[in-house]
């Protein structure tokens, strides 16, 4: 593609931001990146509170967050953040220490033990699994899997370009609930659960697997069991402000994109009442909301001039509502440490609180965040306020009440398909249309919904387009 190729760039989160880096790093340089929003980092958002800045969206990498590691290099900024550590709780507020058999626990534990010997042994049995009958599983992106390849590049440094044939991948479009059932391996649901359905990323029953394992890949799992893990002492919005304020070309803020045409081989974009002109269009922005939003979020297909095939595939995208809590707790209520409380990441404990973090250990002049959801495909979902008191009420249960409320948010979280449409080829289907309508679709659906996978996609997208 010409090096003058005028790009339009829909999004200055991870995925926009770095889509700018690739295509500067390989000389492109005619690239213009609009974002809606007063801020860049999009899903990474690290306001301020008492000089300190707190996560109220992502908050933590692992060793192989390659693309994540581009930017650092690129911006010269390192993962300096706060060490990560974390406790368990039981639904009515008793740590307890789910994992450990031996020692002080063992007692406690006894009646679990099969369970946990069981889960020992399956987990080892999961990874040989994973590398021999589902090779290729872990790459980025989802192209070929529904036909039974792998096509992408390999999660190492180097991210050396692999293909093959392996039917079993077709797996990987069940929930990954079955394909644990299926491979006789159901109690690593007991592991992965953690870093998944906590994190916002939905129940096991009805995501497909192979969202759960291109993200928890077997080493990325064992880092987040040996808490081997980034965080940055200025949040992670922080690594984007960065990244933007290296870009040539940063993006322009508050740009409300009215429409989008695309016709004649040129893409005609209306943003903030004046129409501008470009060869190419990348939309690293929501695709498809099934519903109104009341921050007003839409989906690309109600601002562009959709197409039959646009819409009738990004119509079967769904997300997640996940809701995250700032709040104050009195000095003396202030939990000691992060706490999972495992037993209410099941359906049946739809909307109740799943985590929350207490990022500075040194001190308790700091926010707590707390972290729910409130749908699941056969219950029915939970009202924004009502989960919000579920939530806070549940701090009281922990013995940590919040005294104050000082940040809330209800987010677009984990665009993804149900296993029918993952095992009909959607991604196929829409990687076949990259370029089709001088667009490109970048962004979280694409991969996964974590700040390293959608940057890893835009460097790829760039590296395939461009
Ligand atoms: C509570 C929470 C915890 C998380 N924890 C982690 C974690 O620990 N580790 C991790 O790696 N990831 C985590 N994530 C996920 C991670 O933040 C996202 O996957 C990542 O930010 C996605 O990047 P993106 O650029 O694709 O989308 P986004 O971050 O959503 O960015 C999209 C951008 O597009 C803009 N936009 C939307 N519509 C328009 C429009 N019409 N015009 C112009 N601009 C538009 C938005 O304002 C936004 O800035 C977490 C997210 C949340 C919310």
């Amino acid at each position: 593609m010409d090096k003058n190729t005028r790009i339009c760039i829909i999004g200055g989160g991870p995925a926009g931001l770095s889509a700018g880096m690739y295509l500067e790093k390989k000389g492109y340089t005619n690239y213009t990146i609009l974002e809606r929003n007063d801020r860049v980092g999009g899903k990474c958002w690290s306001p301020y509170y008492n000089g300190k800045r707190y996560e109220m969206g992502a908050i933590m990498g692992v060793p192989s967050y390659y693309a994540v590691h581009d930017v650092e290099e690129f911006c010269g900024i390192t993962h300096d953040g706060p060490k990560l550590n974390r406790n368990y709780k039981n639904k009515n507020g008793k740590v307890i220490e789910p994992f450990k058999v031996n020692g002080k626990y063992f007692f406690e534990n006894f009646t679990r033990l099969p369970r946990l010997l069981g889960t020992k042994k399956q987990i080892k049995a999961f990874g040989e699994l994973l590398e021999t009958k589902y090779k290729g599983y872990d790459i980025n992106g989802h192209r070929g899997v529904a036909e039974g390849r792998y096509d992408g590049y390999a999660v190492t440094p180097e991210r050396e370009r692999v293909e093959g044939v392996n039917e079993n991948l077709k797996d990987l479009a069940l929930p990954f609930k079955e394909f644990c059932e299926k491979n006789g391996v159901p109690y690593v649901q007991d592991v992965w659960i953690g870093p998944f359905t906590s994190f916002g990323y939905g129940y096991f029953d009805e995501i497909p697997a192979a969202y759960v394992l291109k993200y928890l890949d077997f080493q990325t799992t064992m880092n987040f069991v040996n808490v081997n893990l980034w965080t940055w002492k200025n949040g992670t919005q922080y690594i984007w402000e960065q990244l933007n304020d290296h870009l040539k070309n940063p993006a322009r803020l508050n740009s409300t994109i009215e429409k989008v045409e695309r016709k004649d081989g040129k893409v005609f974009v209306t943003v903030n009442g004046e129409v501008e002109e470009y060869d190419k269009i990348i939309v690293t922005a929501p695709l498809y909301i099934p519903n109104k939003r009341t921050d007003g979020q839409k989906g690309m297909v109600e601002y562009f001039d959709a197409r039959e095939d646009e819409l009738e595939l990004f119509s079967k995208i769904d997300y997640e509502r996940y809701d995250v809590l700032a709040v104050e707790t009195k000095p003396e209520d202030h939990p000691e440490i992060s706490y999972y409380v495992f037993e209410n990441m099941v359906p049946e404990r739809l909307g109740h609180l799943m985590v929350y973090y207490r990022r500075w250990k040194e001190t308790v002049e700091q926010v707590i965040t707390t972290y729910s959801l409130r749908k699941h495909k056969n219950t029915e979902e939970i009202p924004y306020d009502t989960c919000k008191q579920m939530v806070l009420d549940d701090l009281k249960t922990m013995k940590n009440p919040a005294s104050n409320v000082i940040n809330e948010w209800s987010v677009y979280y984990f665009p993804h398909v149900f296993s029918e449409d993952y095992a009909a080829g959607w991604y196929d289907k829409v990687e076949a249309m990259q370029d089709k309508y001088d667009t490109f679709y970048a962004g979280e659906v694409m991969s996964f919904g974590d700040m390293d996978e959608t940057a890893e996609y835009s460097r790829e997208l760039v590296e395939r387009f461009f």
